[in-house]
């Protein structure tokens, strides 16, 4: 019997096993399917289930005691994407599930809809096939050849001709805004961009600048130079010109790069301390409404003048607290009210915070969150005192303006009648059960959603899930991307086990943790993760373990569930005891909601490497470079040494310890520095050096961050560094004042289950 156990459900001891971090990144688990079926499934990495194995009932699910739910990310950038253009676009009577490739054909001319079992005709049309031009073979169509399609969306799929691309950028110009001197890194970033922006010739763009007052600019195509219209009454915002504000980028380019050119200079000597976000935020939601788009925000303080105006509610003496964390939830729902009134109107509101106070994220972040807009967070932002902030702020907002976007979209997530999504996870607003309102959809956007069973899936082999995303191109192209991923359905609890993604189901938990603090308390959150890991775990152990032996016991593939809870436990977003700024905190716990699964990984897990003896064994070969591939290490200081480097990738930013007695090599071959004295504190930049080590290091370093859209900042860490202690907190499996260490948590989780 032994023999046919499966590995993913070989019995792991974890107090006796202490090295059971991978030394390389584990692969999502595949789907136990036939060879056929998988080998056509949807991409994990677009589209993935916490149980790859789905129970039949409710109850067995009960009894799991994990969370079924499915991580998403459905406008990820794809080097291969099939295009269909199709006057009828096959979809089921019935449930309006798109043809795919895990439908059942009775004969040539009839299929039946996976989800809801109709069985449905095949249409004329689709008994050609285009690709192989041959006629009477449907089930060779590229939609049942393909889990990721994309269709050319006829006009049915449109409520209105689609919209133009529109951006709308507003700048807070206030005396300390300027002082940060993000203006200029944001004008130079849209006069190198301003070609790449998406769209075609019916491209707008429009400006607005605010402090106490608002100040529009008309950049109508006839003027000399752009026209500054200043509306001070901020209670009662009108809109001066509404015409030449967003204006065709092609018609008026001259007169924006401009404006481009003057705004930062224009404020420089400014006065104005106040900042009327909100009042902001009303005239540019005015002045989207008629097109929709997408608006820009950057801010850089407390708006504290006009309607949203808001205090500081953050108590400096509680960052530290180990007792709950208060004012977690918005303390108004003026931006919330005004993204759900922008969703209406298909626009989509992104904020760049760029601030070294307290700016109430908790409550200015729901304008992003309610209308599929995205939050990015420069704290102590300044273009001389902190250069690495600079750096990220500038190579984000090249990704932000040159990045793929859709407009107007709506996305609808079907599963197969009996299963049921309860509960979406990212950022939109939802507008029916199961029909989510996208104004803006861009290709750095996760979602995850939980799952229950309202009907027993007796009699199925397989479930299908599937995933449409219905938006228009900065083309003016209306097109649907849809994904559909199939798995099987098991009746017994090992089964289950067997296909449970560790990953994933940390994935989902983060999602659920935030929702809770919210909504209950930051301990609340804290025991429902910590309880997840015991409870599943105690179901294991009772229910699918034959012989019982002494030890905490895990299936293979939960082995490192303990090690991730108690990483996200110390995570920036739950973590207590430890300062933590609440800004911080709530742009952590917006992150996890946001990320795709697999950036979240990386913030709730860090990869540690060893970086000073990097070698050419085992390397990959891409493009011509040979990347090292050192092997990830714990998080502990025990791998830590003196002698050595350490690279430490923690998804959004990096950090590279130097020990005391580092190699004289490695300073001098990759820092180009003679001594660990003359490591220089601010340093975030590696030199360019012609040596084997530096060349290495390099090519290891931009490997790491050519894999996501968004550029991590590194910070050269040395023993002295200020930064320090935000290097060692990310030492998870070490005890400190306020926390368990890895082992104390595992004896505890031992302790609990066998009471
Ligand atoms: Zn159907």
């Amino acid at each position: 019997l032994q023999s046919n156990t499966p590995e993913s459900l070989r019995v792991v001891n974890l107090l006796q096993e202490r090295n059971l971090l991978p030394p390389s990144p584990t692969p999502p688990p595949t789907p136990c399917l036939p060879q056929d079926l998988q080998k056509i499934n949807c991409n994990p990495e677009v589209f993935r289930s916490t149980l790859t194995s789905i129970p039949q009932t409710q109850s067995l699910l009960n009894k799991a005691k994990m969370p079924l739910g499915l991580m998403l990310h459905p406008f990820k950038d794809l080097s291969q994407l099939p295009v269909v253009t199709s006057s009828t676009i096959v979809r089921c009577r019935s449930c309006r599930t798109y043809i795919n490739p895990f439908v059942s054909f009775l004969d040539q001319r009839r299929w039946k809809c996976n989800l809801c079992h109709r069985v449905n005709d095949v249409p004329e049309e689709f008994m050609y096939n285009p690709v192989s031009r041959s006629y009477g073979e449907p089930h060779k169509r590229p939609e049942v050849q393909n889990a990721t399609i994309e269709f050319i969306a006829p006009s049915e799929y449109m409520l209105r001709p689609p919209q133009p691309a529109a951006y709308l950028f507003v700048l807070d110009v206030s005396h300390n805004a300027v002082e940060t001197g993000y203006l200029n890194v944001f004008c130079q970033s849209m006069l190198e961009n301003i070609n790449a922006l998406p769209g075609d010739s019916r491209t707008k763009v429009g400006f607005i600048t605010f402090d106490s007052t608002i100040h529009f600019y008309n950049l109508q195509e006839g003027l000399s130079q752009p026209q500054m219209l200043i509306v001070s009454d901020i209670e009662d915002i009108f809109l001066p010109t509404p015409d030449s504000l967003l204006v065709n980028l092609n018609e008026c380019k001259e007169l924006v790069q401009d404006l481009l050119k003057s705004l930062p200079t224009l404020f420089q000597k400014t006065m104005e301390t106040q900042s009327a976000l909100g009042s902001a935020l009303q005239a540019a939601f005015k002045l989207l409404s008629p097109t929709g788009g997408r608006m820009t925000i950057f801010q850089t303080q407390l708006p504290n003048l006009g309607v949203g105006a808001l205090q500081s509610r953050e108590d400096p003496n509680q960052r530290a607290s180990a007792k709950d964390i208060q004012h977690l939830s918005p303390a108004t729902d003026f931006y919330k009210k005004l993204a759900l009134d922008c969703s209406g109107q298909q626009v989509s509101v992104d904020l760049f915070l760029l601030s070294s106070q307290y700016c109430d994220l908790a409550s200015l972040g729901c304008i992003s969150r309610y209308s599929a807009g995205t939050v990015y967070y420069y704290p102590s932002y300044h273009h001389q005192r902190n250069p690495a902030q600079v750096e990220c702020f500038q190579k984000d907002l090249k990704r932000y303006l040159t990045r793929k976007i859709g407009f107007e979209a709506v996305m609808r997530i079907r599963c197969t009648k009996g299963l049921s999504i309860h509960t979406f996870h990212g950022n939109f607003f939802v507008r029916s059960t199961d029909l989510l309102s996208l104004p803006n959809v861009n290709p750095d956007a996760g979602f995850a959603v939980q799952m229950s069973i309202e009907e027993n899936l007796d009699d199925l082999q397989v479930v299908s899930f599937q995933a449409a995303l219905l938006y228009t191109s900065s083309k003016g192209e209306r097109r649907i991307r849809v994904h559909t991923l199939c798995l099987p359905v098991v009746n017994s609890l090992s089964d289950i086990f067997a296909g449970a993604d560790v990953q994933a189901i940390s994935g989902l938990l983060a999602c659920m943790a935030v929702d809770r603090s919210a909504t209950a308390s930051l301990s609340d959150a804290r025991d429902a993760m910590t309880n997840a890991a015991i409870d599943s775990l105690t179901s294991y152990r009772q229910s699918v373990l034959t012989i019982q032996q002494p030890g905490l016991l895990a299936p293979a593939c939960l082995r490192l569930f303990p090690l991730f809870i108690l990483a996200l436990l110390k995570q920036k977003a739950f973590r207590t005891g430890t300062s933590t700024r609440l800004d911080d905190r709530v742009f952590a716990m917006l992150q996890l909601k946001y990320q795709p699964l697999v950036y979240s990984l990386l913030m709730i897990h860090p990869a540690l490497y060893r970086v000073d003896d990097l070698t050419d064994e085992g390397a990959l070969n891409i493009n011509e470079r040979t990347i090292p591939q050192p092997r990830v290490l714990q998080l502990s200081v025990e791998k830590l040494s003196r002698e050595a480097a350490f690279l430490m990738d923690a998804g959004t930013v990096m950090y590279l310890w130097i020990g005391r007695n580092c190699h004289p090599n490695f300073l001098s071959q990759v820092l180009g520095v003679p001594s660990y004295a003359a490591v220089p504190d601010n340093l975030y930049l590696l030199p360019e050096l012609d040596t084997a080590e530096s060349q290495r290091t390099r090519a290891f370093i931009g490997w790491l961050r050519d894999q996501r859209p968004f550029f991590p900042p590194m910070h050269v860490i040395r023993e002295e560094s200020q930064l320090k202690p935000t290097f060692m907190q990310n030492m998870i499996e070490d005890r400190t004042e306020s926390a368990l260490s890895y082992y104390e948590f595992l004896l505890h989780l031992q302790q609990q289950i066998s009471k």
